[in-house]
């Protein structure tokens, strides 16, 4: 049994499935998971001692790579004056000053601890100031593991909420509406009939949770046309692509701009950070201001804090963003050459860093299309990366990232490996 196999044995007697965040269990790739001894910039070494290309990259925060120097200088910085003050402290200025800088919409930011704290806040938020109830989401975008978002359509059309968890009361998800991403007349059509009764539209806007999802043209703009039009609170779901697509993440690429954004993962410089910001208006309704109620013990904790400092400051810098758009254009193209050969049928999508694997003949826009894609060629494919040292997404349903450690040779070594994988599915 290796060292991975005997941990995963004692994990899985004491902590339900053996791992703290489901998917991490392999579940859907099949297998166990393998136990990480440490990581530095594009690598990760196993505890048997593997070494492997990342292009996970802790789901979504290294964007550095891991264990950058400059953020393990930050964090050992703040270490030495304390970890944890229960009162304001100088970092949560800084981190607010340089977030309101980066990202267009936001005037005011509130920090917290995770994603779903700040989807689950941000909602909270659009609720309170609107006093309205309903909230939209789109089918296969995941906004954390948040009651009322928990909640998925059945085809198409407009379903009132499913819970797709046990434990969410029928009436938490009857508040949610779900419509199919990329469906510009569903949601003229929800609108149209309980438009005034919709607190808070919720996406990511480039779904990243179900693979990779691009918005067709003008859908985007639609959504900030109808909520503006019925007074409803547009919420972007920058969990994932906040930091990473551009510094002020996709609503700097694309020009909408949201009333609220929900942040995390790059923020936190790998340490547990999520933040919400947007219109000083709306930011007003919160405690200990406003009516709205949103704390946290641990929220703006220092050391967190100057992690993220150090991100950010270090994206600021470095501007690395045509650089990693090329090469998740080089590992594109690379792909689909690899595809066509062995006569596969595979969509890659790709922006900036950001890249996904859909078994399929057509380009997939929206969650029904991604359901009906190969998984089955996609876990071939997680096994025969890892045998060749390329970890991957344990799930045909994730983004793969490409961080600003990976460099040209990691790429060649990254493509050699999967063209080989790819022929032996
Ligand atoms: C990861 C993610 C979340 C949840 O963040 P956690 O820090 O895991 O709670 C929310 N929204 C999006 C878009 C995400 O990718």
């Amino acid at each position: 049994m290796s060292i991975s196999q005997d941990l995963f044995k004692r994990a899985s007697e004491l902590i339900p499935g053996g791992v703290n965040s489901p998917v991490r269990a392999f579940r859907s790739v099949g297998g166990t998971p393998f136990f990480t001894k440490s990581a530095s910039g594009s690598r990760l070494t196993t505890v048997d001692g593997q070494e492997l290309i990342d292009f996970v990259c802790t789901w979504g925060p290294a964007i550095h790579g891991h264990n950058p120097p400059r953020i393990k200088q930050a964090i050992t910085e703040a270490l030495e004056k304390g970890t944890s003050f229960g009162t304001p402290n100088p970092y949560e200025v800084a981190i607010a000053e340089l977030v309101v800088k980066m990202v267009p919409s936001l005037e005011q930011v509130r920090f917290c601890n995770s994603g779903t704290e700040a989807t689950m806040s941000a909602i909270r938020l659009a609720r309170g100031a609107t006093r309205r109830s309903l909230i939209v989401k789109f089918a296969g975008c995941y906004h954390g593991h948040v009651d009322s978002l928990l909640v998925k359509a059945g085809s198409g059309a407009v379903t009132h909420g499913h819970p797709d968890s046990a434990g969410i009361p029928a009436a938490f998800a009857g508040e949610t509406r779900v419509l199919e991403y990329n469906d510009q007349e569903a949601l003229e059509a929800l609108f149209a009939t309980e438009g005034d009764q919709i607190a808070g539209v919720i996406v990511e806007p480039y779904p990243a949770n179900c693979g990779l999802i691009l918005p067709k043209d003008g859908f985007l703009q639609k959504l900030r046309d109808v909520c503006t039009q019925y007074g409803s609170v547009l919420i972007f779901d920058e969990v994932m692509t906040g930091f990473r697509l551009a510094a002020g993440g996709v609503q700097e690429c694309i020009g909408i701009t949201p009333d609220l954004t929900a942040m995390g993962k790059i923020i936190g410089g790998g340490l547990p950070v999520g933040a919400f910001g947007g219109k000083r208006e709306l930011m007003q309704n919160l405690a200990p201001v406003g009516p709205v109620y949103q704390a946290g013990t641990l929220s703006g904790n220092p050391l967190a804090m100057s992690a993220g400092i150090a991100a950010l400051e270090m994206l600021l810098e470095l501007n690395p963003y045509e650089r990693l758009n090329q090469m998740g254009s080089r590992m594109q193209t690379a792909l689909l050459d690899a595809a066509k050969e062995k006569g596969l049928a595979l969509q890659v999508p790709q922006t900036g860093s950001m890249f996904a694997f859909f078994f399929s003949e057509e380009p997939v826009t929206n969650f029904t299309e991604v359901m009906a894609t190969n998984t089955g060629h996609f876990s071939a494919l997680f096994k025969e990366a890892m045998n060749r040292g390329i970890y991957l997404p344990p799930s045909a349903f994730e983004t793969c990232f490409i961080s600003t450690a990976h460099d040209h040779g990691d790429l060649d070594q990254a493509i050699e490996g999967l063209t080989e994988a790819i022929k032996a599915i």
